[in-house]
């Protein structure tokens, strides 16, 4: 779908998937002028069709984006018809129940030319999708993540809690950096006084001590992320007390137990921190925190209990 800036986006169309063209002053190439959302979609136990997660909650955070780089945005029914058809499309590429999903990805860009700084005046939203594993190859297996202290990936009054792509550019060589010492991900720290965790590259981060739950509180820095919301939700569904406070280091190390969440990762035990040369170890596997709402989790997501809380939409 395209549009003017000061439009709406009107009825798109289904294309094969291939290469779009861009003009070199585009607002994207130039001014990162861009948002991404992130989705998958299983396959339904009864083979009839697919199961796709809190769709509108994705539609809502684009348009969220949208605002704050000036952009125009699709609306909720146009994206997610535009999901729902891209889903549809790629059918035959849907693995499998239980062995991956179709990711699927809904791009804003700022496609018009603008030479001087300011925001594109067109603009183009599209879909495409590509199939994907589980992303732990045995169920729930263990990351380990590094403390990032020189790079940071947000700033206040910056761009953290929105998904443009300009927000991935810093963390590229952290997390190259965290890879070269065989480590999994980087966690970031907030930029003012350096020693507030925000999140990590792609995902939320929690923490659990004394059976207490605690996660970053959203302050602008950090991506409002889908999973994070709903795990807050099924968390104190199960009796949890679960805490949206600041995060230092000390209380990090304290922890018993540490977990990610995210579209990709869904909930990932963390095993292990490396913070400067000390590296701190966690528990994992049955019977912790992060075990129970996985299951939780992802019983509603793959459809193997009844959703009453009406968080997945069915496509056939
Ligand atoms: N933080 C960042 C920086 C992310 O890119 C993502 C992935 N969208 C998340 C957190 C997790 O968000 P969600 O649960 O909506 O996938």
């Amino acid at each position: 779908m395209k549009c003017s800036r000061d439009d709406r986006f009107s009825s798109g169309e289904l294309n094969r998937y291939g290469n779009i063209e861009l003009s070199p002053s585009s607002g994207v190439l130039n001014y990162a002028q861009g948002l991404f959302e992130g989705l998958k979609a299983h396959r339904r136990g009864d083979g009839r069709g697919f199961l796709l997660f809190r769709l509108e909650e994705n539609a809502k955070r684009m348009q969220m984006g949208a605002e704050r780089m000036c952009m125009p945005s699709p609306s909720t029914d146009q994206f997610v018809h535009a999901v729902k058809q891209t889903v549809l499309a790629n059918k035959r590429w849907v693995p499998p129940r239980g062995k991956g999903s179709l990711y699927v990805r809904p791009l804003l860009i700022g496609s018009g030319p603008i030479l001087g700084l300011a925001p594109a005046p067109e603009y183009m939203f599209l879909v495409y999708a590509a199939p994907v594993g589980t992303y732990f190859k045995e169920g729930l297996a263990p990351i380990n993540l590094f403390i990032e202290t020189e790079i940071h990936r947000a700033t206040p009054g910056g761009t953290g809690d929105v998904k443009t792509i300009a927000n991935y550019a810093p963390v590229l060589k952290a997390q190259m950096r965290a890879k070269a010492k065989g480590l999994t991900d980087v966690l970031y720290l907030d930029s003012v006084n350096k020693r507030y965790l925000e999140e990590a590259s792609s995902c939320n981060l929690f923490m659990v001590k004394d059976n207490i739950i605690a996660t970053p509180a959203t302050d602008g820095t950090i991506l409002r992320g889908i999973t994070r919301k709903s795990i807050i939700e099924l968390a104190r569904d199960l009796g949890y007390q679960v805490k949206e406070r600041l995060v230092s280091i000390d209380d990090l190390i304290a922890a018993d137990e540490v977990f990610c969440t995210g579209t990709a990762v869904v909930v990932a035990p963390v095993s292990s921190i490396t913070y400067g040369d000390q590296r701190y170890e966690y528990k994992t596997g049955a019977e912790t925190v992060s075990e129970k709402l996985y299951k939780a989790l992802t019983a509603i997501q793959m459809g193997h209990v009844e959703d009453k809380k009406g968080w997945t939409v069915e496509i056939e």
